[in-house]
Order: structure tokens, then sequence, then C-alpha cells
């Protein structure tokens, strides 16, 4: 038996203790809505809703639909469809600004995520004489690292000139958030941007936004996030915490599909603002004037304002997929249910640890204002082997190299259950 101080949760390493937990789950028929890889006559045991979301069990019909649309309709469809192409993307703004915690006009899909940092930064890294540097985490994703420094390179900067990177202190593994204050505020004369993930893919930390973005702010810095682990992961607040831009996948929480559209949020105070410059294309201008083939590109006053072509249907209609199912649950009870679940996945990591020599160290941060549904562990004695037999043995989850097993136990479907019978396999292995 166990308490948790913070949630009061009280865990047992039990079968009918997790088996209790999923019947009191008021989340727990979304489950059956998704499609579970196959491993040994039974479903895998799957942390790795972080990468890639499992498929939802409608987002087939949902392409079909588009498929016989297209077959029925021919370019029609652009109106006629059920979903009518030309305004399909128009219906997330909604569902996606209760996930973001923004306003609908704030909100759109479009391209990869890779690709949206880009154009995001076209507009939103703007360096001028003084300010020209790019704050970030050391330990970013090697692709947010590449459009910082690729950016650099377009405004004839070098990199090591213009790039802060703030690293965790020496033998510690996440970055404390006093350390990012205080490298803004040292570097407020010369700053232009900061760029963060808003939950760290390596560590699963998640910092305070809020506070980061008043600090931007306070040193005269535009802030722009890095969503892909937070979308739909824990809860935001990005119109009222005043964040400049955002953008994110929808593959990974967002259950979207392998390569699925991208989201971003730009922030009401710059939707209207003629002074922002962009990449300009035909989908970006106003909804009358999209068909006048103008010359002059005026943008639409929303997000969509940053749209550049034609939107990419069969994707669409993967997200509609899953987002239907946000919609119907909301972030709140996701919120509440990833506390416990990923509470129940550290305390049954820490009895293993209390009856084996297996020193699985948990890097993630333990208060659960500091994380979402993740946790990234260092399996000291085996390293990657106890990840590979891990795969073998049905649980799938990531390795990050050097030397990181991320588990993220995701509250649309994964149930106590899982996570008990995840003790029992890594207990296995430590024995043998
Ligand atoms: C997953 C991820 C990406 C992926 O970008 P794509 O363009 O969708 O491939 C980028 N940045 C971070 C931090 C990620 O976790």
């Amino acid at each position: 038996m166990h308490t948790s101080s913070k949630s009061a949760v009280v865990y047992e390493n039990s079968l009918a203790f997790a088996q209790q937990q999923d019947a009191l789950d008021p989340l727990k028929k979304y489950r059956e809505q998704f499609y579970f890889p196959q491993m040994h006559g039974r479903d895998v045991i799957y942390f790795t809703g972080n990468s890639l979301g499992l498929q939802p069990k409608k987002t087939q019909d949902y392409i079909l639909n588009e498929l016989e649309d297209w077959a029925t309709f021919g370019v029609e469809g652009e109106r006629l469809a059920r979903n009518p192409w030309l305004s399909y993307h128009e219906q997330f703004s909604e569902s996606l600004s209760k996930i973001v915690g923004a306003k609908a006009v704030e909100v759109t899909v479009m391209n990869s995520l890779s690709v949206n940092l880009h154009l995001l930064l076209v507009s939103f890294y703007r360096p001028d004489k003084n300010r020209t540097k790019i704050l970030c985490e050391s330990n970013a994703f090697s692709s947010d690292r590449f459009v910082i420094e690729s950016q650099l390179h377009v405004h004839g900067f070098k990199t090591a000139d213009a790039i802060i990177e703030v690293a965790p202190r020496q033998g510690e593994h996440c970055i404390r958030e006093e350390d990012l204050l205080e490298a803004i505020e040292k570097n407020k004369d010369s700053l232009a941007l900061v760029l963060i993930g808003a939950v760290n893919h390596y560590t699963g930390q998640a910092f305070n936004i809020k506070n980061l973005t008043a600090a931007a702010h306070q040193a005269g810095a535009v802030i722009g996030l890095d969503l892909a682990h937070a979308a739909g992961n824990i809860k935001l607040q990005l119109h009222d915490w005043q964040v400049d831009f955002a953008g994110w996948c929808t593959y990974k929480y967002l259950n979207s599909g392998p390569g699925g559209i991208s989201g971003i949020f730009i922030h009401e105070r710059h939707l209207n603002n003629p002074q922002i410059p962009r990449f300009g294309g035909w989908l970006g201008v106003s909804k009358e004037s999209r068909f006048k083939l103008n010359r002059e590109f005026v943008p639409a006053t929303t997000a969509e304002g940053w749209q550049l072509g034609t939107v990419p249907v069969l994707l669409l209609a993967a997200h509609k997929a899953a987002l239907d199912l946000f919609d119907e649950t909301g972030m709140e009870a996701l919120v509440a249910k990833a506390e416990k679940l990923t509470g129940y996945l550290e305390f049954i990591i820490q009895e293993v640890n209390k009856t084996q020599d297996q020193q699985l160290e948990i890097i993630t941060p333990s208060d659960k204002e500091k994380r979402g549904s993740q946790l990234s562990l260092i399996p000291h004695k085996m390293g990657k082997e106890f990840y590979n037999r891990l795969m073998h043995a049905g649980v799938i989850t990531t390795w990050l190299e050097p030397g990181v097993m991320r588990c993220a136990p995701v509250p649309l479907y994964n149930s106590f259950e899982d996570i008990y019978r995840f003790g029992e396999l890594i207990r296995e292995l430590a024995v043998s």
C-alpha cells in the first residue's frame, strides 16, 4: 500500500486493484474504440501513444466516406461532399481550440509540424540590429534544432552566435525552470525568440508555460511552442497565457494517423497585423476572395491566413475521426485519468525497484504539474536489452539514444491492468 501525497489515490500492486480501477474509470469504454496491435494472441501493452497514437476504429469509415464522395461527385465534392472539401478544415477550429485552450479563430490545420515551424518562424522570428538570438532547450528534438539553425542561416547568422541552449545541470536530466528564466533575463537585450517544447520529448518534463511566456515578453522577446508532446496530453491555455504562436503534430496523442495533418495556433493579437510577414498561398486569403484570383494577397484575419494550398482531405478525415473522441471526452477527464495512470505506473516501477536490483531510474519529474502521460526510464542494469526484451514480450515503448525508454500510458485507451501487467513483466525480466 502506498498513499500518493498529491492525488490521494491509494495504489496497490495487485490485479484486483487494477481491474477495480478500470471498472470505476469513466473513460473505460473508449479502449474498445481503438485497434490494438496483436502479439502472442492478445493486445500488446501499447505505451507509445506519444510517438504514434493507435487507430480509432471509426477512421476507416471516415476515409471511405471521402473516397465514396469523390467517386460520386468528382470535383463537385468540394461543395457537395458530406464534409464539403473546401471548408473541411474549418470544422476543426472548435475542437482544437478546446484542446489547446485557444479561441477558434486562433487555430487551424495545415502541412506537417516541421514545415509549420518554418512557416511560423518566417512570421515570428524577426531579428533586428539588436535582437537576433533564439533560446531553446539543449535536448530539443532534432527537427526543432534543424529548423532553428536553418532559419538562423537564412537570416545570415552563425548558429554559435545566435542560439542559446539551456541544458540540464550537471548530473541532472530535466531543465530547471529557474535556469530558463535566468537565461531569458540574462539575454534580454539580444533575445528575439524563445522556442520551446511545452513537454520535452526526451524527459517528459512539462514546463510552466505561463511563467516562461511572461518572462519572454518581459524581456521583449516573442515565444513560440512546439506542442508535439503536449497537444492532447496536458492542459493548455495558450490564449490566456498570451503565447505568441504554436505548432503540433496530430499523430501522437491526437491519434490522427501516420504523417497526419499538423495544427497551428497564432494569438489573436497577431491575426490582423499587416506588419507580420508570411509566405502566402491561395488558401490564405479570405473566403470571399478565394476564387476571384486577385493579384494582391490579402490574408484572412484568422489563423487560416497562414494556409497555403489545397487541404489534404484524406488526412482531415482521419483527424476528424480522432477529434470526435476528444469532443466527447473533453480534456479535463483525460487529464484527470492521465494523472492517475501515470501515477500508477510510477508506483509500480517503484515497487519493482524495491524488490529487485533492477535500478530503473525515472527521470521524468514526479510532480504531476510537471509532466503528462509519459515516464522516461533509464534501465541502468540492462540498457537497451531491457527495451528489446519487453518488445518481445509484447510491450511497445520507445527507445531513445543514448539510453532512455519512454513509456506513455494514454488515458483514451490504456488501462490500469496494462500497467499492472507491465509491472509483472518487468519483474520477470529482472530475474531472468
Ligand atoms: C514528433 C516531433 C516532431 C515531428 O515533426 P514532423 O514534421 O511531424 O515529422 C517535431 N518536433 C518534436 C519536438 C517532436 O516530438
